[in-house]
């Protein structure tokens, strides 16, 4: 079906241009810089490779996200070179937050409060004012930052701040404090001045730095506040995170800090486990689909023996999501239900344990999310669908679902007109919304923020997984 030009056009119309990447630009020889978009604000995301072979092969992604923490940057300068690893900065204003306008008002963040959802609306909320369309950007944001860094492959993420004296210190997560709740353990340096400190979320790290003499905190991840900051991120994602924190202007002590940084990370050498959660966290709600929104077409293939295993991998035709990527999803919904049109779903939240048996059918990581690192479906955070008709008919689109080849890549172009303004249309009331795209399969979609949740293995359905018998049975090792 092609749709009428009149519809379409005004459908096309109605949408807003959503594009929070940039080219990468070849700064320096060893530094490339990102200009990314957030409302009228221009960030530049500036990353330096730090040469050098890496602490015992530990992969050290260094990061500074406020713009006024310039001691932080001069140690790093000093101290890092030649230690491996990399180094991403954010410059914009010279100002620690950012401020934007988007949608006709003005917002503002801490880039540090902006990687879970609940710190991105109390940041949003505490400077200025909330909005949907601002909280999108802002999530499509910190996506692109955490990318840039280096995240997904970093077994440490090592943080840069500067404090401003007596405000933001030590003493804060003693007993008693205003942020004790934060803290599992607590190591204070004698005689220390209390803003020159570290915050770490890994054990061994807090045992050799508290070792070195040392004020530092570990976080307790239990009871740590979801402030939306790169330590409770870490913290959920299995990723050990170091801050060196230090006060404005102490550029030797925060030298002095990042040699003992970085010769703890020769001796423990943190690796990154990949978390994985048998039951969702706080802050992460898995849904059915249909509870937040009955009108979508639920095609749950993997329901079925209608896919790639020719089985059937979970016990109900129920689409799971992470709520918020369920609430983006109704918007999508919403905005195709003036033009007599719907979503077809087929896939959204799944199990790492059905993730694993696809992988043993089809082990090609441009179409299936290799099980070691988890696919953003195991994160409730990607959803697979189509277009249909009122009538629930699908459009027509250059393949068929989980066709693995070139027809299902996004620049496929040798299909009929209709099928390529029908996928064309699909990209742009998902990136509306603020999903984002995957060049090789036309139907898959993750939503901004995926990285706030962990890899789950959990199992909302209330039946066991794989009627037909795991894929296991038939492939003994
Ligand atoms: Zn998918």
């Amino acid at each position: 079906m092609i749709l009428p030009r009149t519809r379409r056009g005004s459908l096309l119309a109605a949408l807003v241009a959503f594009v929070p990447f940039a080219p990468v630009e070849a700064d320096a020889a060893d530094s490339t810089r990102r200009t990314l978009a957030l409302g009228d604000a221009r960030i530049d995301v500036v990353t330096r490779s730090l040469d050098g072979r890496g602490a015992a092969g530990v992969a050290a992604a260094f990061v500074s996200v406020h713009d006024d923490e310039n001691t932080a940057i001069l140690a790093a300068d000093t101290v890092l070179p030649g230690h491996g690893g990399r180094l991403t900065e954010l410059r914009h204003s010279g100002d620690r937050e950012i401020g934007f306008r988007l949608g006709g008002r003005d917002h503002r963040i801490d880039p540090n409060r902006i990687f879970t959802p609940a710190g991105r609306r109390a940041t949003l909320e505490a400077l200025g004012v909330w909005s949907q369309p601002a909280d999108d950007a802002v999530a499509a944001f910190a996506d692109a930052l955490l990318g840039a860094m280096g995240i997904d492959e970093a077994d440490v993420v090592v943080a840069l701040h500067n404090n401003t004296p007596d405000r933001y210190t030590v003493a804060s997560y003693a007993h008693g404090g205003p942020l004790a709740a934060d803290a599992a353990d607590l190591h204070l340096r004698p005689h220390g001045d209390p803003d020159d400190f570290f915050f770490v979320t890994d054990r061994r790290l807090f045992d050799a730095l508290a070792a070195k003499g040392h004020s530092v905190v570990l976080q307790h991840e239990a009871t740590v506040a979801d402030d939306g900051s790169l330590s409770v991120l870490c913290g959920r994602l299995g990723i050990p995170y170091v801050n060196v924190e230090a006060e404005h202007g102490h550029q030797a002590e925060q030298e002095a800090m990042l040699r003992d940084v970085v010769e703890v990370l020769e001796s423990v050498r943190p690796k990154r486990i990949m978390a994985v959660a048998t039951v969702p966290p706080a802050g992460c709600e898995l849904v059915d689909l249909s509870t937040i929104d009955p009108t979508f077409v639920i095609d749950a293939r993997y329901a079925t023996t209608d896919n790639v295993t020719g089985r059937r991998l979970v016990p109900s035709g129920t689409i799971f999501l992470e709520r918020s990527a369920a609430e983006r999803l109704a918007r999508v919904q919403a905005s195709l239900r003036h033009h007599g049109l719907r979503l077809k779903v087929f896939d959204g939240y799944r199990p790492l344990a059905v993730q694993r048996a696809l992988w043993r059918v089809k082990p090609d990581a441009r179409y299936v999310a290799d099980p070691a690192k988890g696919s953003r479906h195991n994160r409730g955070s990607a959803v697979d669908v189509t277009l249909v008709d009122g009538a629930g008919h699908e459009l027509a689109m250059p393949s068929a679902f989980d066709e693995f080849g070139e027809r299902s890549h996004l620049e496929f172009t040798d299909a009929t007109p209709e099928a390529l303004e029908h996928r064309e249309l699909l990209q742009k009331v998902m990136r509306a919304e603020g999903f984002m795209p995957m060049p090789t399969e036309w139907w898959h979609f993750d939503a901004p923020g995926w990285r706030a949740f962990p890899v789950m293995d959990a199992n909302p359905y209330q039946a066991a997984l794989f009627p037909d018998g795991d894929t296991t049975e038939q492939d003994p090792p």
